[in-house]
């Protein structure tokens, strides 16, 4: 998608911090971290929003991949928390579905 940042994330065009990649997705630190780690993961498909996303399997891959990039790749021992903002009510600003890992202290709720 021409207009999409996170696409030009996956395409290289616009640099990023990588974490984790692999032929589904691909993991990189948000540019505005709100907690001490802050990773966005992103299917390497654009699918606008979570709204958008009906394939079971897409869902299945993308929420193991989270599970394993923060206990494997992270190792957030203490625990981690997942946020996925749709839409403009839900603070969805980047319109290609992204999931955050937030980590690396006690989150207030
Ligand atoms: P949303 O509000 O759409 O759920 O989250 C989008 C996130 O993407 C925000 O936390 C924002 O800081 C992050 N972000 C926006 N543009 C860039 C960028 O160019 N690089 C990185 N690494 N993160 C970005
Ligand atoms: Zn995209």
């Amino acid at each position: 998608m021409e207009d999409c940042i996170f696409c030009k994330i996956l395409d290289g065009s616009i640099p990023s911090d990588k974490v984790y990649e692999d032929d589904e997705v691909y993991a990189f630190r948000d540019i505005h971290p709100k907690a001490p780690t802050h990773v966005l993961v992103i299917p390497r498909q654009h699918v606008p929003t979570l709204s958008d996303a009906r394939d079971e399997k897409l869902l299945g891959m993308l929420m193991n991949r989270v599970r394993m990039i923060a206990d494997d790749v992270l190792k957030l021992e203490a625990g981690w928390r997942v946020v996925i903002n749709v839409r403009a009510g839900g603070g969805q600003e980047v319109y290609h579905l992204h999931v955050h890992i937030l980590g690396g202290k006690k989150l207030p709720f």
